[in-house]
């Protein structure tokens, strides 16, 4: 398929705001690939050449000016000035074709094949000269691609699409092309975490969701609960655990190969050596799927923060020292797969069982996490106060009788923690500081995901209180996320979660969103941990929000 016809399509969707339209033009779009460029198209339509976002491209907009300024043989001034104009480089691109037909420019037509390929090439290229040779791939398609096709190359290699094309709409036009039921395309995919691999499946006929150890699986997620009693009540069956504040790791073993990934399916094996080691010889079976929260912890084992594990896990050379210095514990929670047959399906209470069966402890080193059975209010708010003075989070509610749900929130566990507790939230934009402050940027602009549209709310801005030291950190980790520059105020591309505590979630019809945090400060950064999309909710805020006044 030629990139022209993609091009046509994004244009179309972008012309629209209803689902159901973009649907219908995404199913007819895959109706017509073969079964060689499906998967590859259904990528990129949602406008990444990975399946799982694990591999960022890496380009950041002043790079992307670099390549769009050499190619159509204009200067900086000139740039600048279109983009500010337009506040997106693709228009900008796309703009210079029309008026300035530099004859350089190459006549061979783009494929879906090409731009793929050279996509895909872009996150391995480190080192020496890697800038230049990045450079090069991209000049490579741009120098290829007529008006519409350079727009919406530029996007794709920046992450920018603006297309509207949620994770939904995807599903929901494999589903409508191949005749398959939503839910059914959404369950093969919370398993393999890849809607290219469905569609593929789903041409063929063949949807089965088979776990293969080895390869990622999504996890399940919990939900929050207003308070511990509430949480009691929800299930028949309720078990409690500690919930530890930490890393969630799925640990794949099959015969003496262990691998581990994070919960954005990273594979994070070389970091932690150790868990590995533990694995093989603590795990007893010949195939299994685990998983659990890993924490860094000090020699009396309480939990230390959470930027040591974040070392850790950026961490590629001196891995033997790493282990040393900064000791962690693995504490296991669920089983998902053993010896060749899929637990996902069983409640709880059997997976848990059969953890207990094939792990043998190593105490504080690879154990299995603290939990308790009851519906007794007192015995389980006892261990929730136990699990608090041991300085974790909470505990963690589940129902005993419920099966794994990957990828979701189902409310099969439930999440209580002190009130008031920190919100995961997004930065989407923020603003170049004063003075002493001008090449710094701080006065974060935090927004939460409107659970029903995707798109990032703004929730409050957080700006008193940083030190230098933060400012520094905050600036080298923005820069490359500018998507456009209104004077002192940047948009930012929504990718860095941060943990915000506040003193009280307030009305505010000044925020897109409806709400406003009070106080808000910054407690840490999540960007190893959680995606955009694993942020809180607007919907959470308002149901904290009416919480909170409930309680007043
Ligand atoms: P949150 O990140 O606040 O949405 O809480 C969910 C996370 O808590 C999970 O993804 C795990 O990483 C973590 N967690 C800690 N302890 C447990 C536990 N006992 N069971 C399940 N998840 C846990």
């Amino acid at each position: 398929m030629m990139y022209r016809q993609l091009a046509d399509v994004y244009e179309k969707l972008e012309a629209t705001t209803k689902k159901l339209e973009k649907r219908d033009i995404l199913s007819e779009l895959y109706k017509k690939c073969s079964s060689e460029e499906l998967a590859k198209v259904v990528l990129l339509s949602m406008g990444v050449v990975y399946p799982r976002g694990e591999l960022e491209l890496g380009i950041a907009n002043e790079m992307m000016k670099k390549v769009i300024q050499n190619i159509y043989g204009i200067d900086k001034h000139e740039l600048e000035k279109k983009f500010k104009e337009t506040g997106d480089l693709g228009l900008t691109a796309e703009f210079f074709i029309r008026h300035k037909k530099q004859q350089t420019l190459m006549k061979r037509d783009l494929t879906i094949e090409k731009v793929f390929e050279n996509l895909r090439k872009l996150p391995k290229i480190t080192g020496v000269g890697s800038q230049e040779r990045k450079i090069a791939l991209i000049s490579e398609l741009l120098s290829c691609a007529k008006e519409k096709e350079a727009r919406y190359l530029v996007r794709t290699v920046l992450g920018e699409m603006r297309i509207g094309v949620a994770a939904g709409i995807v599903r929901d036009a494999i589903a409508k092309a191949f005749n398959k039921e939503p839910k059914d395309v959404e369950h093969v995919f919370n398993i393999l975490g890849d809607y290219g691999k469905v569609a593929e499946m789903a041409k063929k006929g063949k949807m089965k969701a088979e776990i293969i150890p080895g390869s990622p699986l999504r996890v399940m997620l919990a939900e929050r609960a207003p308070d511990l009693k509430t949480a009691l009540e929800k299930f028949e069956n309720p078990a409690i655990e500690m919930k530890y504040d930490g890393l969630r790791v799925v640990i794949h073993k099959q015969g003496s190969s262990v691998k581990l990934f994070s919960r954005r399916l990273d594979e994070i094996t070389k970091q932690f050596p150790e868990v590995v080691e533990w694995s093989r010889k603590l795990i007893k079976a010949d195939e299994a799927i685990v998983e659990g929260e890993l924490l860094s912890v000090d020699s009396q084992g309480r939990p230390r923060p959470f930027q040591l594990l974040s070392r850790r896990i950026q961490r590629k050379y001196g891995i033997e020292r790493m282990v040393r210095e900064i000791p962690v514990q693995m504490n296991l929670f669920d089983l998902v797969y053993f010896n060749k047959e899929n637990y996902m399906r069983k409640p709880l209470k059997e997976r848990w069982k059969k953890l207990n069966e094939i792990i043998t402890e190593k105490k504080g080193k690879f154990q299995l996490a603290e939990h308790i059975e009851t519906k007794d209010f007192k015995k389980a708010n006892k261990f929730y106060h136990y699990c608090l003075s041991k300085g974790e989070e909470g505990v963690m509610v589940k129902n005993l009788d419920a099966h794994y749900q990957p990828g979701k929130r189902v409310g099969y566990w439930l999440k209580c923690k002190p009130i008031m507790e920190p919100l995961d939230l997004v930065i989407i934009g923020a603003e170049w500081g004063e003075g002493k402050r001008a090449k710094w940027l701080g006065s974060l602009i935090l927004g939460a995901r409107d659970s029903e549209t995707g798109k990032f709310l703004p929730t409050g801005m957080l700006g008193s209180g940083l030190t230098e030291e933060q400012l520094k950190e905050i600036t080298k980790k923005l820069k490359n996320l500018i998507i456009e520059e209104k004077g002192r105020v940047v948009r930012i591309k929504p990718e860095i979660v941060v943990e915000v505590g506040y003193e009280e979630i307030q009305q505010s019809p000044k925020y897109p969103s409806g709400y406003a945090l009070r106080f808000p400060r910054l407690l840490r950064f999540r960007e190893n941990e959680k995606n955009p999309e694993d942020a809180d909710t607007v919907q959470t805020i308002k149901k904290l929000f009416n919480m909170q006044r409930g309680r007043k």
